[in-house]
């Protein structure tokens, strides 16, 4: 059931994306060789506690860290840890806050020092089909309009997208309905989008084939061919105009 909401708790709903844009662009800022991926969490959880807020992510279906940091292969779900960070990675820092009851959730893939030029249009092209299918988040569109957009700047630029886990409503849950596709199934179009919906766009791309499997911890998604994978996200607020951003892009690597 697709949830529509109010004023008042599109403006918690704001506040709440305040923070998770924030807590992304802290991690963002601590990326650098040699740090554990555990300092990101650890940093992460604080950042949420100053801010009243919790971190959607921990503990949601078992998950045990504040935020998802996926590097290189893995495109989504990886667990902080041990692991350090080396210069030219890419590193995909996926977070929600959830503030007075509501969620928000935005992620972005940043570099580790220099990386290499693949690396970098990967993480360019991502981005912008986030920014595609944004021009199609708008009242009487379809989910299949915003899917397409993905699907053809991602496809068009020669790269793949990830077609095992997708984009979705956020309110109450993390994880609501409809879901949001990055690609569209033949004569698939969706509902219909109407003001007070709220999605996650998060159009996640691989370097090679689109093919994923989970990991031996059972969380993190890698792709199945090794190449690199990007993955950008913001919560969007459907409205009678222009498409509000709920998670302020500042911070995300490019602004
Ligand atoms: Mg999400």
């Amino acid at each position: 059931m697709i949830t529509l909401k109010t004023p008042k708790e599109i403006e918690i709903m704001r506040r709440s994306g305040v923070i998770a844009s924030g807590a992304r662009k802290l991690a963002g800022q601590m990326l650098e060789a040699g740090i554990a991926t555990r300092a990101i969490d650890r940093e992460v959880r604080a950042y949420m506690k100053a801010n009243g807020a919790l971190p959607s992510f921990l503990h949601y279906r078992g998950f045990p860290a504040s935020v998802c940091v996926s590097v290189n292969d893995e495109v989504i779900h990886g667990i902080p840890g041990k692991r350090i960070l080396r210069e030219g990675d890419i590193v995909d820092i996926d977070v929600g806050a959830q503030l007075e009851g509501y969620h928000s959730d935005c992620c972005a893939t940043f570099p580790v020092g220099v990386i290499s030029d693949d690396a970098k249009r990967l993480i360019k092209i991502c981005r912008e089909s986030f920014f595609k299918a944004l021009d199609f988040a708008r009242k009487d569109c379809r989910i299949a309009d915003v899917s397409r957009a993905v699907q053809m700047y991602v496809e068009e630029n020669g790269f793949s997208i990830v077609r095992d886990y997708c984009g979705h409503g956020v309110g109450r849950s993390i994880h609501e309905d409809p879901e949001v596709p990055n690609y569209v199934e033949q004569g698939a179009r969706g509902v219909r989008l109407v003001p007070g919906m709220v999605l996650a766009i998060e159009p996640m791309v691989n370097l090679g084939d689109a093919q994923t499997y989970v990991g031996v911890d059972e969380w993190t998604v890698h792709t199945k061919d090794g190449s690199i994978s990007a993955h950008y996200e913001n919560t969007v607020l459907i409205t009678n105009g222009d498409p509000e951003i709920l998670t302020p892009i500042e911070g995300d690597g490019f602004v």
